[in-house]
């Protein structure tokens, strides 16, 4: 099999569109994916300074090298959750990763600030929504403490899809007005981009091995059985049968989405009386997860 732009041999396979490539054309073609993203959705401008949520996966490491790349003023924030072995190899993945991609790389360990893993908070709250909570609670004070733009994360079309299917089979109308590839920031939030968006998880991973980089593997001890993995299960059988189902859903969704936009609450904005970043009641969803009674240090 050849490659459709030089004839050499092909060594990617794309579903949809249809192509197959070879390495060199199919790292450009990548590259060039993610920087129409950026543009389509006018996610960041030049002068910006972006967050990066670097994990240690293909995800942000894909994301961190083309915004590199691009000329891009950008800084890695890996959050170590504490959650054991599989933590402790995120973060050697994380910081091996950086020096690769000559990221500029801080870190937040759970342990150190709160004293517990993810994994322990007390309380009736699932951990992954503990652990989702949790990390975008610190992204985002992190990235309004010390002055970033922009907060990008991840999260790819294979994520989305998943939780835009979640959130219509519960009608969760308000969360579905809240998503998106790009999140204006307010007062103390900080504007979030979704780079990958648009982008399949078997097209990052090959991107990233291409370019010689390992990252962290396999699903996170703590989420077995969770909800969104046998959605996305089923969304990937889906896609099998009919490559471009993920995509063209999840463009029919944006869409649309102005039809749920009715549904968001319009409160005025309060301040946690623990912390002082954007909160519903009296403490923040953080702060109430932790039983904080002062506010963590970042
Ligand atoms: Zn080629
Ligand atoms: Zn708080």
């Amino acid at each position: 099999m050849k490659c459709k732009i030089c004839g050499k041999e092909a060594t990617v396979y794309l579903n949809y569109p249809r192509m197959r490539l070879c390495k060199e054309h199919f790292i450009a073609y990548f590259e060039r994916k993610i920087e129409r993203t950026i543009k389509k959705y006018k996610m960041v401008s030049p002068e910006e300074n972006i967050l990066i949520a670097f994990s240690g996966g293909k995800d942000s490491a894909a994301v961190a090298h083309v915004f590199k790349k691009l000329g891009y003023s950008i800084t890695g924030l890996h959050i170590n959750l504490g959650i054991g072995e599989y933590s402790n190899k995120s973060e050697e993945y994380a910081k091996k990763q950086s020096k690769q991609i000559g990221l500029r790389l801080k870190v937040v360990d759970l342990r150190k600030i709160l004293g517990k893993g993810v994994g322990e908070a007390k309380g009736s709250r699932p951990t992954c929504s503990v652990c989702g909570t949790t990390k975008r609670y610190i992204l985002n004070r992190f990235a309004y403490e010390k002055g970033f733009d922009v907060v990008a994360t991840g999260h790819n079309l294979d994520d989305e899809t998943a939780f835009v299917f979640n959130n219509l089979l519960h009608w969760n109308t308000e969360y579905l007005a809240k998503q998106g590839p790009y999140l204006p920031g307010e007062n103390k939030f900080v504007k979030k981009i979704k780079p990958l968006y648009e982008t399949m998880e078997y097209e990052i991973s090959e991107y990233v091995k291409n370019l010689g980089y390992t990252y962290i593997t396999g699903k996170c001890p703590l989420s077995s059985g969770a909800t969104i993995l046998k959605y996305k299960k089923i969304l990937d059988e889906m896609e099998q049968k009919g490559p471009g189902t993920k995509i063209n859903f999840i463009k029919g969704f944006l869409k649309k989405k102005h039809l749920f936009e009715v549904e968001i609450q319009r409160s005025s904005p309060k301040e946690c009386n623990i912390c002082g970043m954007p909160s519903l009641g009296e403490k923040c969803a953080f702060c109430k997860i932790w039983h904080l009674e002062k506010p963590v240090k970042l």
